[in-house]
Formats: structure tokens, C-alpha cells, sequence
């Protein structure tokens, strides 16, 4: 049974944080697809600074190219409105119903996960794999990870963490800042080409 890892986020910018998400994740489960799923409106965020769709996912394309197993998909945002997991999760488990299907999210989202929308039925679809975020959350995340393995299946990749935010990128470009090392480089010149986030 193949291994499949759905990726959703905002992606305001994608950054290396991102990428070494998706790459410990194919390498830790074996994933041979990773598919990068920008938003088209975030559940839980302000919608402030967000820019376009169309620049989210010509960046997530930029940060997947040349990169084997990767790929975008446009799903949330051709669903319009807000962009729900459990409704790309069902999608996904449809279209590809012999694969073995893993959700797959930085630490800070598993614990608030419980507020997600349907969080136990996207738990009986997928296994969720949560990759740490900052260096000090290992326990609270094992906790948090046994609180919900009631609900299913939650594997946690033991990584170094890259702590990085799109927030903490958007902050440096609009206070002229260095920015640069946090973004794959083809981003980077999307950004400077597109006046981004000034
Ligand atoms: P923002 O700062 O705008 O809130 P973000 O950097 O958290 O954005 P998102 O696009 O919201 O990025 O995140 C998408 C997914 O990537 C989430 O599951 C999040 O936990 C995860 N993620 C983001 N940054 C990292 C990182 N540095 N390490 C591991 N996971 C990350």
C-alpha cells in the first residue's frame, strides 16, 4: 500500500520551515506523494496580510520544483469559502482510497487540533503526523498524542526542529530585514519580482 502525506497551510509564505516538514515526512513514512495544499481562506487566522492565491500557489510550485514526489494541489481553493481539513481529507481519501493517507502538521497545530472542525472523523480517515516546531515541545506533544489516540492514529516524527514563521518572515520584509535564508531561493525572487508583503 502506498504512502500519501497531505500538507495544507497558508502558506504566506512557504519557507524552509514548510519544506523540512514535507521532506522529514516523506523520508520518516516512506511517502511517495507529498501534496502541498495551499488554502483559499485559513479557519483560524486573520485574513490580513494574506496575499492572493495565485501568488500563495506559484510559490508553493516554486519551493516543489525539481523536488521528486512533490506536487500542488488547487483543491481548497477551488472550493472557495473557508478551507476546512476534514473536507480535503475526505476528498483525498476518496480519490485515492487503496493508499495509506497521512495528514501532516507542524506541532503547534496538534495541540489545538481538538478545535479543528470534525476532528475525530479527519481522525478516522488519516493518521495524523506531527513534526516538532520548537525544541522545547516534545513532551506536551507526547501528552497531547495520547490524549487523542482515542480517536486514531497520531505518529510523532522525532526531528530536529526549524523554527521559522511566515509571521516572523512577513515582519522582516516589511521592516527591511534580512529575510532570505528562511525561503527557498526562487521564492525569494518571487517575492522581490511581486513587491510582496511591503
Ligand atoms: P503564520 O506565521 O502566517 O501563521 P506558519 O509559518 O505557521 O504561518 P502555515 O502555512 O500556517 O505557516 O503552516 C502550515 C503548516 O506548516 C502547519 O501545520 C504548521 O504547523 C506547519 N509549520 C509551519 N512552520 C513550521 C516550522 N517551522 N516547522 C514545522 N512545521 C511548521
Amino acid at each position: 500500500m502506498a504512502r500519501i502525506g497531505l500538507f495544507g497551510g497558508t502558506f504566506n509564505p512557504v519557507h524552509n520551515g514548510h519544506i523540512h516538514l514535507a521532506e522529514e515526512a516523506v523520508s520518516e513514512l516512506g511517502l511517495s506523494k507529498l501534496i502541498l495544499i495551499p488554502s483559499n481562506i485559513p479557519p483560524h487566522k486573520e485574513a490580513g496580510e494574506l496575499c492572493s492565491c495565485e501568488d500563495r500557489v506559484q510559490m508553493c510550485r516554486l519551493a516543489a520544483e525539481g523536488k521528486e514526489n512533490f506536487e500542488v494541489s488547487l483543491f481548497e481553493i477551488n472550493q472557495g469559502g473557508k478551507s476546512y481539513s476534514y473536507y480535503t481529507v475526505e476528498h483525498f481519501s476518496e480519490l485515492y482510497p487503496d493508499e495509506e493517507i497521512f495528514l501532516l502538521t507542524g506541532s503547534d497545530m496538534l495541540l489545538s487540533f481538538e478545535k479543528w472542525f470534525r476532528f475525530e472523523d479527519i481522525l478516522k480517515k488519516v493518521t495524523l503526523a506531527v513534526v516538532p516546531r520548537e525544541y522545547d515541545d516534545s513532551e506536551q506533544l507526547v501528552r497531547k498524542a495520547e490524549e487523542l489516540s482515542g480517536f486514531g492514529k497520531i505518529k510523532i516524527i522525532s526531528s530536529r526542529p526549524y523554527p521559522v514563521s511566515s509571521t516572523e518572515i512577513r515582519r522582516r520584509i516589511r521592516n527591511g530585514e534580512k529575510y532570505s535564508c528562511y525561503l527557498p531561493e526562487k521564492v525569494v525572487q518571487y517575492i522581490r519580482l511581486k513587491n510582496l508583503y511591503i
